[in-house]
């Protein structure tokens, strides 16, 4: 779609060439929500493909995703065999119910920004302590958990000119053994409700809920609970007012969802396992 009220398309290649920040300013991922829709206050884009950042890197400490990584390209990633959470990489690109060209454009970061509850980059970034790299405007830098940068649909802890520059996922979280539930209304919707656990070696256990819920809910267990105590703990961190309510799940359905597969990922990472639960 055309967007009439742009009149200025930046493309910055360096640091010191993102403009001062100005009402009206968007910054352009791969488009594919930006394009997509009537934008009547958006004046100015900033488009970060001048910065040409490399997509995606592993190392020892992780894996570093740039906000301009596609989707196409973290899906394509060859993990190392000691990240027993990795499959969840490619559990969250499919759960991006889209076609190949939205696939090939779509980004990280551009997904994490829009902060739909169907997100699925905020869910494997929740899930996995991932953290996202802010720039500031004035050339300073800082660091927040996306369990935390995502507020509620369509809301985030970005100031006005911040952008997010890249999302590290630790290899701690990454070695973790890891369990992923996602439903949808129909087979090839968008998704309704996706919940990923994950167990630490010491039997640490982490629920991150999503999609379901208006933000990332995150439940952090030192021992795996019994049934009782993750209803009971469910229940209290997930009111009735943070079930999302659209098209694409009603509220009860939503809790009903989260409830049944959260008892479902609890009993999956309670067996033993080495390798995927
Ligand atoms: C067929 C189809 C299916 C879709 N399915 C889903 C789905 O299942 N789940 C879902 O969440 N979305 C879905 N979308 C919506 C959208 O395509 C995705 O959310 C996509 O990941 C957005 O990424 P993008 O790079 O194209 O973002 P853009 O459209 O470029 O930007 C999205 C928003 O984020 C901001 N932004 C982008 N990058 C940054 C950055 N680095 N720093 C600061 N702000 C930034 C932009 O200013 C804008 O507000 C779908 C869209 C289509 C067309």
């Amino acid at each position: 779609m055309d967007l009439n009220a742009v009149t200025d398309v930046l493309r910055p290649c360096g640091r010191a060439e993102l403009p001062i920040a100005c009402e009206g300013d968007a910054v352009l991922g791969g488009g594919t929500w930006l394009f997509s829709e009537p934008q009547p206050a958006i004046r100015r884009l900033i488009d970060l493909a001048g910065f040409g950042w490399e997509p995606l890197r592993t190392g020892a400490d992780g894996l570093t995703l740039s906000a301009t990584c596609t989707i196409a390209e973290l899906n394509g990633l060859e993990a190392p065999s000691e990240w027993r959470a990795a499959f969840l990489i490619r559990e969250c690109c499919r759960a991006f119910l889209a076609s190949f060209k939205i696939w090939n454009m779509a980004t990280v970061g551009g997904n994490i920004c829009l902060a739909l509850p169907a997100g699925p980059m905020i869910s494997l970034a929740a899930a996995l302590e991932g953290e996202g790299v802010l720039w500031a405007p004035e050339g300073t830098e800082r660091r927040v958990r996306i369990a935390d940068f995502v507020r509620g649909p369509r809301e985030v802890a970005l100031a006005l000119g911040e952008v997010l520059r890249a999302v590290h996922l630790p290899a701690e979280a990454l070695r973790r053994r890891a369990a992923f539930r996602r439903a949808s209304l129909t087979p090839l919707g968008r998704s309704g409700v996706l919940l990923i656990g994950t167990r630490g070696e010491e039997g640490d256990f982490a629920l991150t809920v999503t999609a379901s819920t208006r933000r990332p809910v995150q439940l952090v267990f030192p021992a795996m609970p019994i049934s009782g105590e993750l209803a009971a703990q469910l229940a209290a961190a997930i009111p009735d007012a943070l079930y999302y309510d659209d098209m694409h799940g009603r509220p009860d359905w939503r809790r009903h969802m989260t409830h049944l597969l959260a008892q479902e990922i609890r009993d999956e990472l309670s067996e033993p396992g080495e390798g995927r639960a």
